[in-house]
């Protein structure tokens, strides 16, 4: 039996203790990753720490010297088949060639690149209801039904970067451009603190204003003074910033790669480079980053084949958390006049994506509910596990328009969107839907 575990995953208490411990077996040569407690072990923490069959004993070892291990538990980890999958379907009147895709997936066995097109490619109505049926259901018994809650704030809208759909890029008129000192950031962050969230995204376009100092104060503060996660979404920066920003307690890094196909990427990135993209998150992995990425659905050329590289990387490089919203172009850009991408098709990847990379954190993005009132409802029932609300203070946040019509999900129209999907809020957070839906 236990030739068959590949990995096992430690459970914490808390956030802090979950984090501390992580850093611990990384510095002591274990490598490790972080995906979202499975459902069934009901944890107050949300993530948990995941380490290769063959490192247990050291593992242990390691959390015994340091008198910590009575305080964890570890369980033995396996790839999730889907149970029953096929008996829920069966009133479904899917194709047979969609059957046997769904098949694999009752089995748990690995999808190939045809196969994901596939379910990319389905157009019925009830096989686009089996696809999403099947996503939820990897979502529920993989990671239950608490929605993960994250406080995104928008520091800085400079960009040094022209990408051709963003509404924030360099030399764009429109936004009226600010800087957040990190008294205003320390503002927001005690705020997110007291309604018990556990991370925060620090987001900005690619500001160099904000040097390495800067950023590692910031970091140092919020780690000091709420023990917070931090997940930093500042571009690309060199592997010895990331380092440095790494060792000053960031735990988090989003750098989306919005396509895998090199074509498009240098098409819509005029000054960026695929490979230095692709280089950056390498390094992010290497410097014991929990990874994320995330595509756009829609955007001009793209096919569904494209979509199921960019599916297949997130998988190669286990990704932990997954942006993945429909390409909105906005006002004032080169690609001001292409077509937004659909609803439909980003949903599809949102559930394909849940099917083939299992257990990662799926946003149900501020983008989706750009397009659609109703997105980041519908992508929590296609697959979707966690919502970042957009923390950004008022006076700001109308100038963080990367894409037109952007959507201020608030604490308010995410709570909304728990509700009426039917899921659970986390214990952690500090206030209950009912209080304001
Ligand atoms: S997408 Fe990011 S890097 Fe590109 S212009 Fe916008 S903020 Fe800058």
């Amino acid at each position: 039996m236990d030739r068959l575990i590949k990995q096992y995953i430690i459970i914490c208490e808390t956030t802090s203790q979950m984090l501390n411990t992580d850093g611990l077996l990384k510095s002591k040569g274990i490598r490790t990753e972080l995906m979202p407690t499975p459902g069934e072990y009901g944890s107050i923490c949300t993530t948990a720490i995941a380490f290769a069959a063959e490192d247990k004993r050291n593992a242990t070892k390691i959390l015994k010297d340091e008198g910590i291990a009575e305080s964890l538990e570890i369980f033995p980890y396996q790839s999730r088949k889907l149970a029953g999958l096929m008996n829920r379907l069966k009133d479904q009147i899917i194709s047979s060639g969609f059957q046997q895709v769904m098949e694999k997936i009752e089995n748990g066995e690995e999808l190939t690149k045809e196969e994901i097109v596939l379910l990319l490619k389905c157009e019925s109505k009830s096989e686009k209801a089996a696809l999403f049926q099947a996503a939820d259901q990897m979502r529920k018994e993989i990671i239950g039904d608490t929605v993960e809650i994250r406080g995104a704030i928008e520091f800085s809208n400079y960009c040094k970067k022209k990408c051709n759909y963003c509404g924030i890029r360099n030399g764009c008129a429109t936004p009226k451009r600010y800087r957040m000192t990190v008294k205003e950031v320390m503002e927001r962050v005690y705020e997110l603190h007291e309604l018990g969230i556990k991370t925060v995204i620090l987001q900005s376009g690619e500001d160099e204003y904000y040097t390495p100092e800067i950023l590692i104060d910031m970091i140092r503060r919020i780690k000091k003074e709420t023990k917070m996660g931090i997940t930093l979404s500042i571009g690309e920066r060199s592997y010895e910033t990331y380092r440095a920003l790494r060792e000053a307690g960031a735990n988090n890094f989003l750098l989306k790669i919005e396509t895998t196909n090199p074509q498009i990427f240098n098409v819509i990135h005029p000054d960026d480079d695929f490979d230095t993209r692709m280089e950056c998150s390498r390094w992010l992995k290497e410097l014991g980053y929990a990874n994320g990425s995330g595509n756009m659905i829609g955007l001009p050329g793209q096919t569904e084949e494209d979509i199921a590289e960019d599916i297949l990387f997130f998988k190669k490089m286990r990704i932990h958390m997954i942006g993945i919203g429909p390409f909105i172009p906005a006002k004032g850009t080169p690609f001001e006049n292409y077509e937004t991408g659909s609803v439909d098709l980003t949903l599809k990847a949102v559930a394909v994506t849940r099917l083939v990379c299992k257990n990662v954190y799926l946003p149900a993005t501020t983008a989706l509910a750009s397009i659609d009132p109703d997105g980041q409802t519908k992508a929590l029932k296609s697959g979707a596990n966690t919502i970042m609300l957009i923390s950004t203070p008022d006076k700001y946040r109308i100038n963080y328009q990367i894409y037109s019509n952007k959507n201020m999900v608030d604490l308010s129209s995410a709570l909304k969107s728990v509700a009426e999907s039917g899921r659970q809020l986390p214990e952690y957070l500090k206030i209950h839907s009912k209080e304001v839906v």
